[in-house]
This record gives structure tokens, sequence and C-alpha cells, in this order.
């Protein structure tokens, strides 16, 4: 089977896949507040349209498959297109990235869609904090949370962007919360992506700092998870939960990258850091074959960058994480 191997002998097996570019929440990080400037959805692709798109892809040989937006779950329908993804040949694993604002209404159809596993962006366990950063209700949250585990999601990730000054005194509390609940943590440094009203560079925490912070009080060991991925994991000594630490910025790992991202209107990006692309929606639209829609990946995979450039050139990127997927 033809497969995706970058120009530097990357296996691409991976799609994050997102369903819409809007969101229900305004995390500072991500979105300024008060944007609006949406894709219409008639610039979305339809479900029949990335059907067909993420078939190909398994043909590919690409097997895994990340629901992600934007809020996924603002758009409607999603456990129905879970499902017609989770049944493609090829197509082994798929999950969801979610703020799970919505995710109570939602758990039992995703997971009996084929949804296995979810992500949870979760950056503050108090009320008033979590307002600040996202606009939205915790209360939500930890319900949506909730019903996810009573579903039989698993594992559930908390994903927490570490912000100082914001929630850098909250990591302990965090860990805390994941080992009475059995969620495995991933801290995330701040990237700067696109003027979202928030400096990246002054909020920025270095990871490796807030390891040695959790060592004072927890006896980590070295661990892995499966399925690879950026974040490199310790396990907490005496509890099954693993904490995992991504730094694009401190510490890259595009050599290992696996990846491409699939917007909402159809552009396919080769890495979250550059501005190389493929607008699928116009060949879609025109009717292109199935082989040369699989010729146009192939030739947009040979493409993909070596490495991002956040360190050298902070300012270059314009999209937000959310137009891109998360
Ligand atoms: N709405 C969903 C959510 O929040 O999980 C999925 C999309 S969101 C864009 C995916 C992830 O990107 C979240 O975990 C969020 O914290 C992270 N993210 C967004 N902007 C970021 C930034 N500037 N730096 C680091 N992580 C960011
Ligand atoms: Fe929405 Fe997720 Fe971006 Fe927050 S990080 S604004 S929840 S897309």
């Amino acid at each position: 089977m033809t497969q995706l191997i970058d120009t530097f002998g990357r296996h691409i097996d991976y799609v994050r896949l997102s369903v819409t570019d809007r969101c229900d929440l305004r995390c500072v990080y991500c979105m300024p507040e008060g944007f609006n400037d949406y894709e219409t959805p008639d610039h979305w692709l339809s479900f029949d349209e990335i059907e067909r798109v993420i078939a190909v892809f398994g043909q590919l040989g690409v097997s895994r498959i990340r629901l992600t937006g934007g809020e996924p779950l603002v758009r409607k329908g999603v456990p129905e297109l879970a499902s017609r993804i989770a049944k493609l040949d090829g197509i082994d694993d798929l999950s969801l990235s979610t703020n799970a604002v919505q995710l109570n209404k939602h758990a039992d159809a995703l997971h009996n869609a084929g949804v296995s596993r979810i992500n949870v962006s979760l950056d503050s366990l108090r009320a008033d904090r979590f307002r600040a950063i996202t606009k939205g209700k915790l209360e939500k949250v930890i319900a949506g949370l909730m019903a996810a585990k009573a579903a039989g999601l698993s594992p559930i990730k908390i994903n927490m962007v570490v912000m100082k000054g914001i929630n850098d005194d909250e990591v302990e509390d965090m860990v805390d919360f994941c080992i009475e609940h059995d969620f495995t943590l991933r801290f995330i440094e701040t990237m700067p992506m696109g003027d979202t009203g928030l400096e990246a560079s002054d909020r920025y925490v270095n990871l490796q700092d807030v390891r040695q912070r959790l060592e004072q009080r927890f006896d980590l060991i070295p661990g892995v998870m499966p399925g690879g991925g950026p974040a490199r994991y310790v396990q907490v000594s005496g509890t099954e939960v693993r904490i995992g630490f991504i730094t694009p910025i401190s510490q890259h790992f595009c050599e290992t990258c696996n990846r491409v991202r699939l917007s909402a209107e159809g552009t396919l990006y080769m890495c979250l850091g550059q501005n190389d692309k493929l607008e699928l929606r116009p060949l879609l639209r025109h009717g292109i074959s199935d082989e040369d829609l699989q010729t146009a990946i192939l030739d947009a995979i040979a493409r993909k960058p070596e490495r991002h450039e956040f360190n050298d050139k902070p300012s270059q990127i314009v999209r937000f994480m959310s137009m891109t997927g998360g």
C-alpha cells in the first residue's frame, strides 16, 4: 500500500480533523475576545466530503483520526460523522478534542459511534479563574468530564495550558484532581498563535521548571504512553496516573511529527507553525477523482516542512489555533 512518508522520512499516519472553526468559549491564548470572523458554513466540508477525504487518507495508510475544532461539539451531528469515519477501512483509532462544555449531552452517543478516547481542555479548577481564562462555566466542563467517564471513554486526558501569573500556581491541584478521577494530565507550553490579545511570551512557562516543582511533592517515574505523540510522560508513583509535558517551545518534537491538519473549510495544513497548505475544497467541488486526490495529497506531504519556527520567527503565524484545528 502507498504510505505517506515525507522528505524527512517521517511517516504520516495521523490526521487532526477540524469540523468547525467556531467555538462556544474564548480561551485567551486561542481566540481574541469578541472574535466572530468565522468561515461561513457553506465553506465547511460537508460530512460526505469529509468522509471521502478521510477514506482516501485511509487508503494512504492513515489509521488515526482526531476530531477537533474550534469546538467540534458546536457542529450538529458530530456523533453521526464519527460513526461514518470509524467504519472506514484502515481507520482504527478515533478520538476527540473538546472543551467539554457540551460533552454531558453527547458522551454516550460519541462512545457508541466509535470514539474511544478524548482530550479535554481544562486550565483551572477555580470557577472564577476558569471564567476569566475561557469566558465559560467550569461546572459544565466538570459535568461533561463525569459523563465521559460514565460513558466509558478512556483514557480521558486533561490538557492544561500553563500560563505565568494566570494558572501556574494550580499545577499541583490539577495533578491531585487527575489522581482522584484517574485522568491523564498533559501540561502544554503557550504557543504564539496569532494576535489573540494574550502576549504569549510574557505568559510563557518552561515546563522543565514545572516538572522540577512537581518532583518536590510527587514521586515521578519516567513512563510511556501508548500511541506516541509529542508529550513526554512520567507516572505518579503509586498511582496509574500519567503526566505528559508538551513542550513545543523549549524542546520541539518536529523530528517525530506524524500528523497533518485538515481545517473545517478543507485546507490541509502540513505544520501547525508554518503556512504550507493544500486547498482540498475546490478540488472536491470540481469533481476530482479519488486517484487524483491521492496524488494531490502525496504531493502536499512532500512539501511538509522540517519544523516549526515559533522560536526563530515568533511573529510569523497569523492563524489562530481554532482556524487550523488544534
Ligand atoms: N476546543 C477544543 C479544546 O479546547 O480542546 C479543541 C480545539 S483547541 C484549539 C485544541 C487545543 O489547543 C486545546 O488543548 C488548547 O488548549 C490548545 N491551544 C489553543 N491555542 C493554544 C496556544 N496558543 N498555545 C498552546 N495551546 C493552545
Ligand atoms: Fe475554543 Fe478550544 Fe480555542 Fe478554547 S482552545 S477557544 S475551547 S477552540
